[in-house]
């Protein structure tokens, strides 16, 4: 069954999802993100990093929209349990692998929630002295934000809904769905 490929309401383990964000609207707004990073004062070679897993795909889509060269690397974070947030992070494969000293580094983030991925992970990058940080997201909660955090570029700014698909998971599915999801209900 290729759930990806439809633009019906999808089940995913005990959970209905129904369209939220359409990929057309998605790849609109990579552009013009991509486009707002490049009016950005960046040194050569700026390194992204990519918080894993769910910025895979946008991350993806922003590298190859952006014109200039620039590095990436990821790092695996973890602060969520099925649909909500732990409270806590878990920190896998935190070697970076490149150097981030004196570089401008541009963390990309598929969902700000309550903030704490984030503030933490601006935290560890701050000990290692980049030349800056800028925070760049696909989607923010605002409503939900607990951590005192400065996003720089925010793709979409949605309610507190449970959302999947352009590399969100519920329980490790939706990632391959084109456009974004929100959770309707349960099983
Ligand atoms: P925060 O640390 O800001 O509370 O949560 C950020 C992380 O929680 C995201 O990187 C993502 O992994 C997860 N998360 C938060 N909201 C959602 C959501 O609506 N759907 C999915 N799939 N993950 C979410």
């Amino acid at each position: 069954m290729v759930a990806a490929l439809t633009s019906e309401s999808v089940r995913l383990a005990d959970l209905q999802f129904e369209p939220f964000i359409g990929e057309e609207e998605i790849r609109g707004r990579v552009t013009s993100m991509a486009a707002a990073i490049n009016t950005w004062d960046l040194g050569p070679d700026p390194l992204m990093i990519s918080v894993l897993n769910g910025s895979f795909i946008f991350a993806a889509d922003l590298m190859r929209a952006l014109p200039f060269t620039c590095e990436i690397a990821f790092i695996q974070l973890q602060s969520y349990d099925g649909t909500r947030s732990k409270g806590e992070i878990v920190m896998e494969g935190a070697r970076l692998g490149v150097p981030v000293k004196g570089r401008d580094i541009l963390i990309v983030e598929d969902i700000v929630d309550s903030g704490l991925t984030m503030y933490y992970l601006i935290r560890e990058l701050q000990k290692r002295r980049p030349s800056s940080i800028r925070v760049v997201t696909l989607l923010h909660k605002p409503e939900m934000q607990e951590f005192p955090i400065t996003l720089d570029l925010v793709g979409f700014t949605i309610p507190p809904d449970f959302v999947v698909g352009y590399g969100l998971d519920y329980r490790g599915l939706g990632r391959n769905l084109r456009g974004l999801y929100r959770k309707t209900g349960e099983f």
